[in-house]
C-alpha cells in the first residue's frame, strides 16, 4: 500500500523549499534520511539567491543533485567545487566538516533536491571527503530521460561512493507517458513528484507529495502527466531510526551534543572555510543538553 506524503515548507539560505524528509510518520527511506526540494524558482536581478554560511556536519553524507542553475560549494577540507545541471555533490562528514553553499549567477533559476544519507554506525568517524560526479549514467527509455545518481538500476551502475546500498534516479519525462519501474524487494522505496504529476500503480500524487512504496516490490507502474519530473529513492531498511539535530546525525544523543560543544568551540574537528566573508552559522541548542 503506498503511503502519501505532504512536503511541508521550510527554508534554506534565504530561499523556500519543500521539506518532504523525515516527515511525520517517516524518517528514513533506506539511509536516506532528509530531503529537501528547492525550487524550480527564478531569482530577479536584485536577488542574492541561495546563500548558506559556514555550518558544520557529523554522521551523514550530503547529497545534491543539481536540475536547473549552479551552486558553489566550499568545505573545509580546502574544496571548491561548482555544481552545475546534470551533476551530483557528494560531501561524506565522518567525524565533522563544515561547509558553505551559495548561487552562482550566469542562470538565474535553480532546481535541485539535496539529501543526507546516513553512515553507517560503524563507519560515522570515517574520514571526511568531498566528491564531484559529472558524467553519471543518463539513458532514453520508454519515452523518459532516465539519470542513475547513485547505486544501481538494471545494467547501468554509478560511480557515487556508498556506504550502504541505495539507489537514487531521477526520471524525466516530457509527454504523457506510461513507465514501468523495477524495483529490487530487498530495498524500501519512495518516489517524490518534482515537478508535473504521475499515477503510482493508479493512485494519483501532485508535485511535492512523497510516495512511500515500502520494501518487497519488484516493479511499479507509473502514469506519468506532460512535464513530469521525478525521484526515486531507495536502499536496504537501516532497522533503527537515526537521531538528528540540526545538522548532525547520530546514533545517540551524546554524540550530538558533543559535536555542538565542539562547533561552538571552534574545534579543530570542523576546520573553517577561510573565503567566507559572513557568520558562521549557529543552530539550536538541542533538548539534550544539561
Ligand atoms: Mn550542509
Amino acid at each position: 500500500m503506498t503511503q502519501r506524503f505532504q512536503a511541508r515548507t521550510s527554508e534554506v539560505g534565504g530561499i523556500p523549499v519543500a521539506r518532504n524528509l523525515p516527515t511525520r510518520g517517516r524518517r528514513q527511506i533506506g539511509a536516506w534520511c532528509f530531503l529537501d526540494h528547492i525550487g524550480p524558482v527564478h531569482f530577479g536581478a536584485d536577488d542574492a539567491g541561495l546563500r548558506v554560511g559556514p555550518h558544520p556536519h557529523i554522521g551523514l553524507q550530503t547529497f545534491t543533485w543539481m536540475i536547473e542553475g549552479e551552486l558553489l560549494h566550499r568545505d573545509s577540507l580546502g574544496t571548491e567545487q561548482r555544481i552545475r545541471p546534470g551533476e551530483v555533490n557528494l560531501m561524506t562528514a565522518g567525524h565533522g566538516i563544515s561547509h558553505t553553499e551559495e548561487s552562482v549567477f550566469g542562470d538565474r533559476d535553480l532546481h535541485a533536491a539535496q539529501l543526507w544519507i546516513a553512515l553507517p554506525e560503524a563507519e560515522r568517524h570515517t574520514e571526511s571527503r568531498f566528491d564531484h560526479y559529472a558524467n553519471l549514467p543518463c539513458w532514453q527509455d520508454q519515452g523518459a530521460t532516465w539519470t542513475l545518481l547513485t547505486g544501481h538500476y538494471r545494467d547501468k551502475s554509478a560511480d557515487t561512493l556508498q556506504f550502504s546500498p541505495l539507489v537514487g534516479l531521477d526520471i524525466d519525462c516530457a509527454e504523457a507517458q506510461e513507465i514501468e519501474l523495477d524495483l529490487n524487494p530487498g530495498f524500501e522505496y519512495g518516489l517524490l513528484t518534482l515537478t508535473g504529476g504521475v499515477d503510482i500503480n493508479g493512485d494519483p500524487f501532485l508535485t511535492d507529495e512523497l510516495a512511500y512504496l515500502g520494501e518487497g516490490l519488484s516493479s511499479a507502474t507509473l502514469t506519468c502527466q506532460p512535464g513530469t519530473r521525478l525521484l526515486l529513492v531507495g536502499g536496504e531498511p537501516l532497522g533503527r531510526d537515526v537521531v538528528m539535530w540540526w545538522n548532525y546525525v547520530g546514533y545517540d544523543k551524546a554524540e550530538i551534543v558533543e559535536a555542538e560543544l565542539d562547533w561552538e568551540a571552534h574545534s579543530p574537528r570542523f576546520g573553517s572555510i577561510p573565503e567566507w566573508p559572513g557568520e558562521r552559522l549557529q543552530g539550536p541548542a538541542s533538548p539534550w543538553r544539561r
